[in-house]
């Protein structure tokens, strides 16, 4: 039956408690300790039948149970600071106010995600992207950056996990009450919803627009589940996270990218620099292309130039696989209509997607199209950035790969989302308040060594017997629902022991990260668990496999078989329904943190992080961020980076490298106690993780790093080519089209040298050339000596370049470049001369993505 009204029934509170609401709805309080205490003493039970949602919590909780609160001078002081802390968080001077230095006018970073990963009551994040996504907007708030988000509302949920008595992965999506979300509805003037419309084929689809207040940046989320859409298809574009076939995964895409422009406008931002977070959102460019022109007069040329000199990407795949791929025809079907108001062919205007533009079966690629048209480009660790260049090396032809357009961010998580609130406490004692933000060359860092070793061996030992309390409820609570007999809740009310050796381990189940490889010699393994009643090694994974990904699900089941076979239960628990909460139960309760990917697949990984900050060593292959890490100090490094060919002999030998480290090292070193029982070796690895792994692997140096390196930059670079008219960006399309035409007419005349084949060591040699620019001049141009040395396949590698000196023109018009150059390095070395373009608002000379060699 549908209803004939609709109301939005608020909650009563007595006047003395309504900070409550505004307290429930800023989700600072996820990361703010006093607040998240405050709502879980409101109602210990209903936070957690919530699933830990302030907002729905002030709708459900007992009248009664209200007035007396308003009653209790304990819980008003309480609140009274928390809502002081948030007033003062809100307020404060912030980093970004000391750092940027003077701007051209007001800046607006607009951020582009297709998921958010930001508390457990908000499940519209199914894993690692989401969950970093959220924490690059609570450092932008904590760091006062301008920044303002972009997203989608799903009416479903990421799914919640269960199994079933075999052991299979079952999927239940929860339905999102938007209006019991710390969620605002955006209105315009007159009190209407605010709705924005895209062209789709046929049709306008509409969607209204929800506002999360993460600290101080407000993420806004596009939903179309709305009465405007008259066809019932519209409604569930935004229905579920990554659901559906390519067509729904199109129309998300549009939705977000597109939509996501207009709502910005709409809500009266006007950004100076866009990110991409991953390509999902890459429409915005068309969009952006198509306003440039229609209501700033450009023309195509100069719009595109506009918006790439804006524009930045940041990519989290280390393999092409993990793209998004769409058809010519379904893509020239849904945003064909840019191509015509572009003025482009069909072909021209896939080929802005394509890798190959000759290529016109290609499908059109949301990554290429975003590197493409940015300005700035970006893995999310070291590892990854190089495997970045190697796989996009075709659009940088001719460039060594170490000079490919693409650098590396590394990822960072949250520290105060992530670490637990004890732990929190004794970092705020004894290192400083700002621990969460002290870069790494602060002396703070140093006081790590002044945490007594039993304080904080005493502190750890708490959150592993609170974890191992949790599991045993959360698994209780699961198998009463499914109905289990008596006897298994039994069992599962005795499950692991809060003194063992802890080891955790949980991520997506896809199959590269080979959850099950400490399982790969089952007898060795069992040996470790199960030797030395006073050495037990236990073992926690959680993880969720893509609905979709049968060899995960199969993974799984064949893990739970395993256990079950093995008698093992005890001692290796699977817990369902990994999410954000368990995830930070279990970084802070475990005592070392797993991680088997297949080396290079891991992008970055974040949860080790999470670990770290907990001031747990870390236990893992060399890929993603542990690859950059100092893993001998701060924990353990499986293999040495090797990749062989052969994955059965990979898993082989890694599994035992994992074996040896545990029998050797790891579990000795636990179980080595003085005579307070505190394991001082063990203790000291935790201090070295602290020390030096908190300071780097969080999103604050992380945002740090994208002000600095990008946002600061393009939007500079903003006002610079956008004052008077656009004149600037018009000039440098200008000047690049020119560049184009005559670039492989360049004539190199001559490249010589005084020195002859034997040299010395630091022996100057003079090199001279000399140039047919065909009508370009000098300032267009960087011509370069490129010095390294030379390989077996006789190449030039590992080269570094300098610039030449530009001394004039020769009577017959020919420009004259000199140089002394010398070399650092003995043995076989060769010289290369090279030719870059320049012009002062290109990003760099790999914007053009042209190179010439001698
Ligand atoms: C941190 C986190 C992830 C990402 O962890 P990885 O180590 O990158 O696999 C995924 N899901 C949840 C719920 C998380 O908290």
């Amino acid at each position: 039956m549908k209803p004939t009204y609709k109301f939005q029934v608020k909650p009563i509170l007595p006047t003395i408690l309504e900070p409550l609401r505004r307290l429930a709805h800023n989700i600072h309080w996820d990361w703010n300790v006093a607040a998240k205490s405050l709502f879980v003493r409101l109602d210990p039970d209903l936070w957690q039948q919530t699933c830990h949602n302030p907002v729905a919590m002030l709708g459900q909780v007992d009248q009664s149970r209200l007035d007396e609160l308003a009653q209790d001078d304990g819980f008003i002081a309480h609140m009274e600071r928390a809502i002081e802390q948030l007033d003062d968080y809100l307020q404060q001077h912030t980093w970004y106010h000391k750092s940027r230095g003077e701007t051209k006018g007001k800046e607006c970073y607009a951020y582009f995600c297709a998921e958010y990963g930001l508390s457990y009551c908000l499940p519209i994040y199914s894993g690692g992207l989401g969950i970093l996504a959220g924490d690059h907007l609570k450092s932008a708030s904590d760091l006062g950056l301008p920044l303002v988000a972009v997203g989608l509302l799903y009416q479903e949920g990421y799914f919640a996990q269960y199994f079933n008595h075999d052991g299979w992965q079952q999927e239940e999506y929860p339905i999102n009450d938007f209006y019991n979300m710390p969620l605002h509805l955006e209105k315009d003037d007159q009190g209407n919803e605010l709705v924005i419309e895209v062209e789709f084929p046929g049709r306008l689809v509409y969607a209204r627009v929800w506002r999360i207040d993460v600290g101080n940046v407000p993420l806004y989320l596009l939903d179309t589940n709305i009465e405007q859409n008259t066809n019932p298809y519209d409604h569930d574009i935004t229905d579920k996270l990554y659901g559906g076939d390519r067509n729904l995964r199109l129309h998300q895409e549009m939705l977000l990218g597109i939509g996501g422009v207009r709502m910005l406008e709409k809500l009266g931002y006007t950004p100076t620099v866009y990110h991409m977070n991953e390509g999902h959102s890459a429409f915005l460019i068309l969009e952006r292309i198509r306003k440039l022109m229609q209501e700033d007069g450009l023309t195509f040329r100069h719009a595109k130039q506009f918006a790439l000199s804006t524009q930045m990407f940041t990519t989290h795949t280390p393999v092409s696989a993990g793209f998004d791929l769409f058809s010519p025809e379904q893509t020239l079907h849904y945003v064909g209509h840019y191509a015509e108001k572009f003025g482009l062919s069909r072909d021209r205007f896939l080929g802005l997607g394509r890798e190959n533009t000759g290529d016109f079966e290609a499908p059109f690629n949301m990554a290429i199209f975003a590197l493409k048209h940015s300005a700035f480009i970006n893995g999310v660790s070291q590892l990854h950035g190089h495997v970045s260049r190697e796989m996009f090396h075709s659009l940088w032809p001719d460039f060594p790969l170490a000079e490919v357009g693409i650098t590396a961010i590394t990822n960072g998580v949250h520290a105060r989302s992530v670490t637990a609130p004890a732990t929190q406490d004794l970092y705020d004692r004894y290192l400083a308040p700002n621990w969460d933000e002290a870069p790494a060359n602060s002396p703070i860092w140093q006081k790590v060594a002044t945490i007594p070793n039993e304080e904080l061996w005493r502190n750890h030992e708490r959150q592993r017997s609170d974890l191992v309390v949790y599991i045993r409820q959360h698994l209780v609570s699961q198998l009463q629902q499914q109905g289990a007999t008596e006897a298994a809740i039994e069992k599962a009310r005795q499950v692991l022991k809060p003194n063992f050796l802890t080891i955790g381990f949980a991520r997506r189940f896809a199959t590269y990260k080979r959850a099950n490889l400490f399982l790969y010699d089952i007898e060795r393994i069992k040996k470790i668990i199960l030797a030395d009643p006073e050495r037990r090694v236990q073992f926690v994974i959680a993880g969720k496999a893509h609905p979709e990904d049968i060899p995960g699900k199969e993974l799984i089941r064949q893990i739970i078989h395993t256990i079950r076979e093995e008698g093992i239960e005890d001692y290796v628990v699977f817990l369902p329904n990994y999410n954000i909460h368990i995830a930070r139960k279990m970084v802070s309760g475990c005592d070392v943190w797993l991680n088997t990917p297949r080396r290079p697949r891991e992008a970055s990984g974040t949860s080790g992080m999470k670990a770290a900050m907990n001031g747990l060593p870390n236990l893992s292959i060399l890929d993603g961020w542990w690859d950059e890490a100092d893993y001998i100090r701060t924990g353990w490094a499986i293999g040495n980076g090797e990749i062989y060919d052969d994955p059965d002999y990979q898993d082989r030998v890694e599994a035992s490298a994992l074996y040896e480290l545990l029998e050797k090292e790891i579990v000795p070193l636990f179980y080595t106690r003085n005579s307070f029982d505190v394991p001082e070796g063990w203790v000291n690895k935790m201090k070295e993780a602290i020390r030096l792994n908190c300071p780097m692997f969080n999103t604050s140096r992380m945002l740090r790093d994208y002000a600095q390196q990008a946002y600061f930059k393009l939007s500079d670079r903003h006002f610079e080519l956008s004052q008077d008219n656009y004149q600037a960006v018009q000039a440098l399309a200008d000047w690049k089209s020119e560049l184009f035409k005559a670039w492989y007419n360049i004539r190199i005349e001559a490249f010589e040298v005084t020195e002859s084949m034997a040299i010395d060591i630091q022996q100057p040699i003079h090199v001279q050339a000399i140039l047919d620019l065909v009508g370009l001049t000098p300032d267009d141009l960087a011509v370069q000596i490129y010095l390294g040395t030379i390989n077996d396949k006789d190449e030039l590698i590992d080269g570094e370049s300098t610039t030449m000196v530009f001394q004039g023109m020769t009577p017959d018009h020919k420009a004259i470049y000199e140089h002394v150059v010398k070399y650092q390095k003995s043995g076989y070395q060769g010289m290369a001369l090279r030719i870059l373009p320049h012009h002062p608002h290109l990003a760099d000379a790999t914007e053009p993505r042209l190179i010439r060699w001698a």
